[in-house]
């Protein structure tokens, strides 16, 4: 976190005049990529991440391979013309803890065990970055699974916190990542209220991160909706 002398909110208003429970502009779609399983893309504001899912196949090399269960393989990449300044290719440590976090959101709501020795495969690029990716990619992620066909106990809601000057916030732009207090982003099953990911990067006391999770799981119902909708969507068509 770094900090700026900048005001985050002005008259009630955050930069990009939303309320600080507001969303940003989300769009969602599904099979996108028609090559793969499942896909989908999002967009929250100038956000957008590509989901692609293969499988469950069967995994090679075989060593690879777990008897008693599947596995899943997530990987997360920023794409270099992403950011204003080209981002370097290739994975950063960042993109690999990404890559790990991110699938340990998504595997409680997947039956692996149901499926030994193979493996699903998520490709996920950010082809632009301002704030939050990786909530973004995880609903894009979702999505994919689900329209891939993949047995899942409940969909898995992406969706960032955060505070500036005592206010908890929704949906981190990328100036907000940078300087508010804190940044908080969780992963959430909506109909079983359990949490998959909860990473914090700022400082807060127990009561405002409690005030700011509970914030977060409220407002994130709109975008299983969302998500919901989206799927309905491509089978209705
Ligand atoms: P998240 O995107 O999940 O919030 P971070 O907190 O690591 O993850 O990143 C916050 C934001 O910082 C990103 O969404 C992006 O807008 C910006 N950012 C991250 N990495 C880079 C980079 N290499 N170059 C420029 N901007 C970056």
């Amino acid at each position: 976190m770094m900090k700026t002398n900048e005001k985050m909110i002005i008259n009630g208003k955050r930069l990009d005049g939303r309320k600080p429970d507001e969303l940003r502009e989300i769009k969602m779609e599904v099979g996108v990529i028609p090559n793969a399983n499942g896909s989908a893309r999002v967009s929250f504001g100038k956000t957008i991440a590509i989901a692609a899912v293969y499988g469950p196949r069967k995994l090679f090399p075989r060593h690879k391979q777990e008897s008693e269960t599947g596995i899943v393989q997530y990987n997360y990449d920023m794409a270099t013309f992403s950011v204003d300044e080209r981002k370097r290719p290739g994975p950063s440590r960042r993109e690999i803890e990404i890559s790990k976090v991110s699938r340990l959101a998504l595997e409680p709501t997947l039956f692996l065990k149901n499926f030994p020795k193979t493996t699903i495969d998520v490709f996920i690029e950010i082809i632009q970055a301002d704030g939050s990716t990786r909530v973004t990619a995880i609903n894009a992620a979702s999505l994919a699974l689900a329209d891939a066909g993949v047995p899942m106990r409940d969909l898995v809601v992406g969706l960032s916190g955060g505070m500036i000057d005592g206010v908890p916030i929704v949906d981190l732009c990328g100036k907000e990542d940078n300087y508010c207090d804190a940044d908080i982003p969780i992963a959430f099953l909506p109909n079983k209220n359990e949490i998959t990911l909860l990473q914090m990067d700022g400082r807060l006391t127990p009561k405002e991160t409690k005030a700011i999770v509970r914030n977060v799981l409220h407002v994130g119902k709109e975008i299983y909706k969302k998500q919901v909708e989206a799927l309905k969507k491509k089978y209705s068509e």
